[in-house]
């Protein structure tokens, strides 16, 4: 490793969180204990995501006694993407990082980071080595995702890597300039560039709870993923169909020239059901395709600001606005 070339002066930590009620107090403590006590400044920035359970109570708790742990409150559940934009457009921190609540990112590794940034690196992800105590299957159908996102992608996006990484001052400003709605932001932080460097961990299981991402919301942000940042899917569309076109040809060129010479057919009716059926499947599932890409695009051409909050803990008046717009 080469010599610090920078200081960090201050950080926040940003958490966002659905109904994690039990985790919190003990994600404060462990903040507190790995990175409260250094040269920096620390913020904890915890951004309930419309929790139903005690999470908003245990925020305000820890907010009165501790002003280093601040809150912002989301008036619904906008999900994890979003509420990660809400606690990114409220950080200040030289440097920011983002984890999630159930201690399944270890804040030991985020030490490992800040030396990374010191030396001048701008974003330092989290890239998991192994995982422990996640279900098999999982693991197995997130393998798959980040392989084929990074086959299918415009921008290389590292693999194995989720939500968990320090982010530059630098970078987080162009980040807030991306309203994009349909939001990848492990996808958007590698489109941005700069120097961007892996910090390999071994990945626990939960702290406390269930998951929050159940496998339909899974895949829900698996096609965030591959819809904001690849026309693959669409280009499959223009590939299939000029496959089908040719095949089409050729059968005709081969059915002409069997009537000339042969003249031996028996009625088809069941190869002709087969492929009626076959390329109506097909131009089914494209036209599908093609109407996702469009409801894509009526949803960025509504321009609803991203999230709505409900509540602030004191010091963390909305310097931008309540709702999400981002405005320079
Ligand atoms: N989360 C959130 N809003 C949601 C779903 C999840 O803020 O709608 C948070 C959740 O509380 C956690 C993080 O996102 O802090 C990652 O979720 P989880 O640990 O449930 O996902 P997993 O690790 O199982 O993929
Ligand atoms: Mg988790």
């Amino acid at each position: 490793m080469s010599a610090p070339i920078r200081k960090l002066d201050s950080l926040t930590v940003v958490v966002p969180g659905l109904n994690e009620e039990e985790n919190l107090a003990f994600l404060y403590a462990e903040l507190i204990r790995v990175l409260g006590n250094q040269e920096w400044k620390l913020d904890i920035l915890f951004v309930d995501d419309g929790s139903t359970d005690g999470t908003l109570r245990v925020c305000r708790e820890l907010n009165v006694r501790d002003s280093r742990f601040q809150y912002v409150s989301l008036s619904r559940n906008f999900g994890h993407q979003i509420a990660l934009t809400a606690g990114l457009d409220l950080s200040c921190g030289r440097a920011v990082v983002t984890m999630d609540a159930d201690l399944q990112d270890p804040p030991e590794v985020v030490l490992e980071m800040i030396k990374l940034w010191e030396q001048g690196v701008d974003v330092a992800y989290g890239q998991r080595r192994t995982h422990q105590n996640i279900p098999f299957f999982k693991r197995f159908t997130a393998q798959i995702f980040y392989r084929l996102l990074r086959f299918m992608s415009d921008v290389p996006i590292p693999m194995d890597t989720g939500d968990f990484r320090l982010i530059d001052r630098r970078v987080m400003d162009q980040l807030k300039t991306m309203r994009e709605q349909g939001r990848f932001i492990r996808g958007m932080v590698s489109w941005i560039g700069f120097e961007q460097r892996p910090v390999l961990y071994d990945r626990p299981g939960r702290h406390q709870g269930n998951t929050k991402y159940p496998l339909f919301r899974q895949i829900r942000l698996a096609w965030a993923g591959i819809s904001a940042f690849s026309s693959w899917p669409l280009r499959m569309a223009t590939m299939t169909g000029i496959l089908f076109s040719l095949m089409a040809f050729v059968m005709v060129i081969y059915y002409i020239a069997r009537k000339i010479y042969f003249d031996d057919f028996t009625k088809g009716w069941a190869s002709i059901m087969v492929a009626i059926f076959a390329v109506g499947g097909v131009q089914m599932f494209f036209i599908g395709i093609v109407g996702e890409y469009l409801a894509k695009t009526f949803e960025e051409l509504k321009g609803r600001p991203l999230y709505i909050v409900r509540e602030t803990s004191g010091s963390l008046l909305p310097q931008s606005s309540s709702t999400g717009k981002v405005t320079h």
